[in-house]
């Protein structure tokens, strides 16, 4: 919490902190695809990548990637090209990364972040609860439409880092006529609620709710949704920034994007985006070396 407030008392012009005025597939990935769509760019949804095919020895120099094992429905396709860019979760980068490629310092670090499960509860209540003026009267007047803080909160006071009541900062989805605050708390590193059952996760986050917003005693939610992600995030404590890897690497034709790896902001969507700059500069950076390595890749296996 500390490096986000640092963080934005010294970046000036860093990203407004806000929320979305839609879900992120309409509003931040819609606008990405059609993007990509309309410079000729396909993406193939549901398709996993199962294996990074490379040659050379790794650890040493001339490692270089021949194509990716893809599957989609259990169809298996071998699909090549001329720069590939792994953008993963912390999991999926130690899953699909290949073991060998541990010769490598840069590959190695990405073992030592170290991903932590994940809890977002959400909590409908009967009213406003993060409204502070005219104390119980304020947070029970449904005269007036969403009122309260609008913006994303941190606490160092509760077990989740950080929430937003989703009715007033992202209305369009969120808001329902006369119904009052949909709170979103995330837990993370959340180790000691997951295995707790839903409905007790749901109780101790409300009454934790209560306990920064008192005004809001006596208010019960109607409604709650917990989901768990055993492993997401990685645990950013102090010192592990040095694991996080540089977006070019020491294979040929092998790119990493993703918040994991090394940019200015911590693991969040606005370090997605940035990693995927910085990533896109690197691919750049290399281009004049990457240019045929497709035709190169089959005249040698024709050789063969
Ligand atoms: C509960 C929760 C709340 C959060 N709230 C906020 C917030 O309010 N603000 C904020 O800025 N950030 C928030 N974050 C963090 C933010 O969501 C992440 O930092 C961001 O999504 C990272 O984007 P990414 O593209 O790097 O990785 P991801 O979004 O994790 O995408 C990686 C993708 O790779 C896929 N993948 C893995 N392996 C393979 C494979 N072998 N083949 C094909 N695909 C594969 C995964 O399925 C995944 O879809 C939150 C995260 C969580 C979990």
């Amino acid at each position: 919490m500390l490096t986000i407030f640092q963080f934005f008392a010294t970046k000036t012009d860093a990203s407004v902190l806000r929320m979305l005025n839609g879900s992120p597939a309409d509003r931040l990935l819609k606008p990405i695809t059609d993007y990509v769509r309309a410079k000729g760019g396909r993406i193939h949804l549901r398709t996993g990548c199962r294996e990074i095919l490379y040659s050379g020895t790794p650890g040493g120099p001339g490692v270089e990637v021949t194509g990716l094992r893809m599957t989609k429905a259990g169809v298996e396709e071998v699909v090549r090209a001329d720069a590939y860019v792994a953008a993963l979760d912390v999991p999926g980068a130690k899953r699909l990364l290949p073991t060998p490629w541990r010769a490598f310092p840069e590959f190695d670090k990405i073992h030592s972040l170290v991903g932590v499960p994940v809890i977002t509860v959400q909590l409908r209540y009967p009213g406003w609860v993060t409204e502070l003026k005219d104390g119980a009267a304020g947070v029970r007047d449904m005269s007036r439409g969403a009122h309260g803080l609008d913006n994303l909160l941190y606490s160092a006071d509760a077990d989740f880092s950080c929430f937003a009541d989703l009715a007033l900062v992202s209305p369009k989805e969120y808001y329902k006529e006369g119904e009052g605050s949909l709170l979103q708390c995330v837990l993370t590193p959340a180790d000691s609620y997951m295995p707790l059952p839903n409905e007790e996760i749901a109780a101790r986050v409300h009454k934790q709710v209560v306990s920064l917003f008192p005004s809001a005693a006596g208010m019960e939610p109607t409604w709650h949704s917990v989901v768990k992600i055993a492993q997401s995030l990685y645990r950013e404590a102090p010192g592990m920034d040095v694991y996080r890897p540089d977006q070019a690497t020491p294979v040929a034709r092998m790119f990493l994007a993703g918040s994991y790896t090394k940019q200015d902001y911590i693991d969040s969507m606005e370090g997605a985006t940035l990693s995927g700059r910085l990533c896109a500069g690197k691919v750049l950076d290399a281009a004049p070396g990457l240019a045929g390595g497709v035709k190169r890749e089959a005249a040698a296996r024709v050789a063969a």
